[in-house]
């Protein structure tokens, strides 16, 4: 069968107007990086799961792989195609018209929405119940639930109420041969064996299109107090980590580090005010929330800190609108559009064990150092679960020289992970980007194991093929 056989079958399917020619959608194809480009022959934009289901089955039919794509947000270049070696033609299913609110209970905590839904829809639609879907990143507005589910996403508040893994009660999922699995539940417990749903969760639409999810929500948290804060030193990171948690009743919610490399680069690209009149090389952005008031539980923080000579000045937010701007620089911070030749970077996702946060960023200086001199280490990120952004960027080396470097420079930084008991993608997936960097990490059996739970699930690799599951390696 040809392929405008196959683009036929889709148009009389879901209809001819949601069927779309790739060049008429050219951010589909790209990733958010612009780093990886992949060829579609069409793209699609199913309404219903019952259209997902069909185009899933004359896909299969035709033999043509399927790329599912949310918000198109993903770091990993996961929701582009890669060039299938079988010559297969590539379908981008697109989920973004499946962005329904299906129903919120406000008495059960839970909310029931399609795929297509954005992170912002819902945390607006949480708030406007008096309640909080707590998951949050700079790209809210335009990442989907399914992405997020699809990537076990993380972001800010992952500190204090866990990654998307954790706020996921219920999916429904279409799997490769059409079928459709409903399992769209609101249980807050469920001991009935296998949990199909945390197989899915984090399987980057290797196993099945998420269709429809039930996300947990929480109590709105009525007070929050925020402060950017200049350190001393970076090798004091765990013991400020340390000083943040301890003695406040549980009640930090988020702990960043901002470098003032990106506080630089947003105020002279937006035109931003400083936050903070002292200049350091390291900030850190933290945040309390609870049911009371927290001030004194951020003041108490700041003071001991400052005593300890941890820190050496800080600016405590005094209204919502100065507290939204310090976390409106947060989200500004992400390289791609801010750093120059972000595209050729080494980018690594990086998590350690959270006492191990100053030995990894030390790690990676002096890697640099030694394998690249001149390049610039690009460091940020979510240091309250160990969670470590690092884009290496060329800096002063010449394009050439950098990129000659590359891949022994990633090899040596993966591997320095690895000893510190890291990984080296914590919240973006694999994707692509590390589907050849990520073998390294895990015992031969954990990839069979993976290896054999996709062959269950989509025997004939339609779904996201060369993505998440690294291939055999040589014998
Ligand atoms: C400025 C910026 C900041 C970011 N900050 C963070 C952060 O702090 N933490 C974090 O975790 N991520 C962050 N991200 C990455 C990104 O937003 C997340 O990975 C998000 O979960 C992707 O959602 P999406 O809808 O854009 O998914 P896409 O990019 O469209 O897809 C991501 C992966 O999920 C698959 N997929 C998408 N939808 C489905 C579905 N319905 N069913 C099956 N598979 C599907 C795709 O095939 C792909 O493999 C950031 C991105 C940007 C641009």
């Amino acid at each position: 069968m040809s392929v405008s056989d196959l683009i036929d079958q889709l148009r009389e399917s879901v209809g001819p107007t949601s069927v779309f020619d790739p060049a008429d959608l050219p951010s589909a194809t790209t990733d958010v990086r612009g780093v990886h480009q992949g060829a579609a022959v069409t793209i699609v934009r199913p309404a219903t799961t019952e259209e997902v289901a069909a185009v899933v089955r004359i896909c299969s039919d035709h033999g043509a792989v399927i790329v599912t794509q949310g918000g198109n947000t993903g770091m990993s270049g996961g929701s582009v195609p890669v060039d299938d070696e079988s010559g297969r033609p590539s379908v981008i299913v697109l989920l973004d018209r499946m962005n329904k609110i299906e129903s919120l209970s406000p008495d059960g905590f839970w909310a029931t929405v399609e795929a297509g839904v954005t992170i912002e829809q819902l945390q607006a639609a949480a708030s406007a119940a008096g309640l909080m879907f707590a998951p949050d990143w700079g790209a809210r507005g335009t990442a989907t639930i399914g992405g997020a589910v699809s990537t076990n996403a993380g972001g800010i508040n992952v500190l204090a109420f866990g990654p998307i893994r954790d706020h996921i009660l219920g999916l429904e999922v279409v799997f490769p041969d059409g079928q459709t699995w409903n399992g769209v539940r609101a249980l807050r417990k469920d001991s009935s064996g296998y949990d199909i749903k945390h197989l899915i969760i984090g399987s980057e639409g290797t196993l099945g299109i998420v269709t429809r999810v039930t996300v947990k929500l929480l109590p709105a948290i009525s007070h929050e107090s925020t402060a950017m804060a200049a350190i001393v030193s970076i090798s004091d990171l765990a013991e400020i980590a340390r000083l943040a948690r301890a003695g406040t009743n549980g009640t930090l919610t988020a702990l960043e580090l901002i470098p003032e490399m990106g506080v630089a680069a947003v105020v002279d690209k937006l035109g931003w005010p400083r936050p903070l009149e002292t200049r350091a090389d390291w900030y850190v952005l933290i945040r309390y929330g609870g049911s009371d008031p927290v001030n004194s539980d951020l003041a108490e923080f700041l003071q001991r800190a400052v005593n300890r000579g941890l820190l050496t000045d800080a600016v405590v937010a005094d209204s919502r609108r100065q507290e939204e701007a310090l976390w409106l620089l947060r989200d500004e911070i992400s390289p791609p559009g801010l750093m120059p030749h972000n595209k050729l970077a080494l980018k690594m996702d990086a998590a350690v064990p959270i006492d191990r946060v100053s030995d990894f960023i030390d790690a990676v200086e002096a890697t640099c150092r030694d394998l690249a001199p001149g390049a610039a280490p690009y460091i940020f990120g979510h240091i309250g679960d160990g969670n470590i952004h690092v884009h290496v960027l060329p800096g002063e080396s010449d394009v050439d020289t950098f990129l000659g470097i590359k891949p022994a420079l990633g090899r040596a930084l993966d591997q320095r992970t690895w000893d510190l008991g890291g990984t080296i993608s914590a919240e973006h997936g694999v994707g692509q980007e590390l589907i050849d960097r990520i073998i390294g990490q895990k015992p031969a059996i954990e990839f069979e194991m993976m290896r054999n739970i996709k062959r269950l699930f989509d025997p004939d690799n339609l779904l996201n093929p060369g993505k998440t599951i690294p291939r055999q390696p040589a014998s």
